[in-house]
């Protein structure tokens, strides 16, 4: 099998050597908040490399922190990962595995590799050493072994309280890697575990629980972030001591990260909190369930991940580069559809049927072009955007005594401008060439521009909502993240829509014509288009 990235080498390589004969991956999160884009890309390299091999790939929860883990977080992560249209093998928690981690923690101790410490944390953190200099052993390192078998049950039972007394795996206060320098393996934590309840009082450290979680669930590779590289001597060495049966191996990836987006919980939760957002499904949210509700595409969001590959050295990925994809996806897919912005007035002078139904094509892209009915008369609206007085060279759209295409339509050329007291746009009025419909044009009149329009006898009242990114530009980057905080991130018009907007169903997205893409939702009664992705591509292949 051909290797695209440097975990399916190692994988071949191990395949031919016989080291493995399956390969068996797990997604960990932590149930502690949403899932954002970062996580989709584990996602994807987790579970896109289990079916590579034909393997399996299953959900795994952290959850060895009970004081900030909550089912409400279980649900919405299960939500997501469907959302994405992942099939998980099995579900396991951490906290399914805490009678097991609490017997291999015993033998440990048994074996002399783990003793109770009384110091505090503070104490421990200060006798660690640093880079140059050994840490310095506990005064409570060689406790006999029944004395730390004694403690660590007393532990369990509830004798101590919150930091009063740890296990420490008793490995090196000298090595170079300062994970390996008696680590803290189970700490005293009072709290309520959000599936075990009240049965513990003590917890295993992520080091210690993860590993062996990986071994009891079979999993042959533990694919994770970089930040982790230098705890994998521990991960080994948790493996090897305990003398768990099988033995996965740990390999690390560069975490994505993304211009423009903060990508972590805690950074996200402060907006939440803040207020700078209306909650975690915002779609200017970098979580999955944001850009669900943004109108994101699935497959837009793997074909990302996809592209930008598995790398072993932190970078980050233009947002212009995601919004490429969003917009290649609704570009081949969405439906298409008029709408105008601070709409204006325009009469067709000419014109005097009641009004017809034209044809609208629905997504030029489809392999079979299927069409709509859209209607047309006397009264219509254009953009604001689409009329100048004061028009400059080459202005291809209307002007005063300029003819203009309307899409899927007529042409239509301006003969005069009503103007309000105030020097504003009252009315156009126009007249149409009735020889020049869409499709059947005998008119020969060469008409440069194009533009939409909206049948002012069967429009609809919407608001149109624009967004900006949450964190400024990358000149603030070496800022503090709060004075990046962009809290002008969304700009909302008043326009008009053609009937369809109101009657199709909520959710759908479109590519409104000469706008961009947007998602219909239904707001108070009110409908709202909600931009998923601007028309223009700002990204430099
Ligand atoms: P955060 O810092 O946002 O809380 P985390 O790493 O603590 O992220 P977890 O729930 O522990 O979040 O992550 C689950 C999995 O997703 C881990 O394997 C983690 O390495 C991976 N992951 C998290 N963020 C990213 C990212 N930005 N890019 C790639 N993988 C990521
Ligand atoms: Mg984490």
């Amino acid at each position: 099998m051909e290797a695209k990235n440097f975990i399916e080498e190692i994988i071949n390589e191990e395949l031919d050597s016989g080291v493995v004969n399956s390969v068996h991956t797990r997604f960990p999160p932590e149930p502690n908040g949403y899932l954002h884009i970062g996580h989709a890309k584990s996602l994807c390299l987790n579970f896109g490399t289990a079916k590579k091999y034909d393997g399996l790939c299953n959900l795994f929860f952290d959850d060895t922190n009970p004081s900030k883990e909550k089912t409400e977080f279980v649900n919405a992560i299960k939500a997501d990962i469907e959302w994405l249209g992942f099939k998980w093998s099995e579900v396991h928690y951490a906290s399914d595995f805490f009678d097991t981690i609490y017997e291999l923690a015993v033998k440990l101790i048994k074996d002399g590799k783990a003793y109770v410490d009384d110091l505090t944390a503070e104490e421990i953190r200060l006798t660690r050493g640093t880079l140059t200099e050994p840490g310095k052993e506990s005064p409570y390192r060689n406790r006999s072994i029944e004395e730390n078998l004694q403690l660590f049950t007393d532990m369990k039972n509830g004798k101590y309280k919150d930091g009063e007394k740890v296990l420490r795996a008793k490995i090196d206060m000298a090595s170079p890697n300062i994970n390996m320098r008696d680590p803290v393996i189970y700490r005293v934590l009072w709290a309520t575990h959000h599936r075990t309840g009240d049965k513990w009082c003590i917890y295993p450290m992520y080091d210690f629980a993860h590993p062996i979680c990986d071994s009891m669930q079979g999993v042959t590779h533990s694919i994770c972030t970089l930040e982790f590289e230098d705890h994998r001597p521990l991960y080994n060495w948790t493996i090897e001591n305990t003398g768990v049966s099988h033995k996965p191996r740990q390999i690390e990836f560069a975490r994505l990260n993304i211009t423009n987006t903060v990508m972590s919980k805690r950074y996200l939760k402060k907006l939440v909190e803040d207020g700078a957002v209306e909650g975690w499904d915002d779609p200017r949210m970098p979580t999955l369930t944001g850009l669900r509700n943004r109108g994101v595409p699935a497959d837009a969001l793997k074909n990302f991940c996809e592209e930008i590959g598995v790398a072993k050295a932190n970078s980050e990925i233009e947002i212009s580069y995601l919004e490429h994809f969003i917009r290649d996806y609704l570009n081949q897919n969405a439906e298409r559809a008029m709408a105008v912005e601070n709409a204006i007035k325009v009469t067709i002078t000419n014109y005097d049927k009641d009004g017809e139904v034209l044809d609208f094509d629905i997504n030029p892209n489809d392999e079979e072009p299927k069409k709509r009915p859209i209607t047309f008369s006397k009264n219509i609206y254009i953009d604001s955007e689409d009329f100048s007085l004061c028009p400059p060279p080459k202005y291809f759209r209307l002007k005063k005594d300029g003819y203009v295409r309307l899409k899927n339509a007529y042409i239509i050329k301006c003969d005069d401008v009503l103007l309000n007291d105030n020097g504003t746009i009252k009315e156009l009025l126009c007249s149409y060439v009735p020889e020049s419909r869409s499709g059947e044009d005998t008119s020969g009149i060469k008409c440069k521009g194009t533009i939409h329009w909206v049948d002012a006898n069967n429009a609809v009242d919407v608001e149109i909502r624009k967004y900006d990114y949450l964190l400024k530009d990358a000149e603030y980057a070496g800022q503090d993240f709060s004075e990046r905080m962009n809290y002008n991130s969304v700009t909302k018009f008043l326009g008009k829509a053609e009937k369809y907007i109101e009657t199709c169903p909520e959710n759908l997205s479109f590519q409104l014509l000469r706008k961009g893409y947007y998602k219909k939702m239904v707001k108070n009664g009110k409908i709202v288009l909600s931009e998923i992705v601007s028309l223009k591509d700002g990204f430099k292949k």
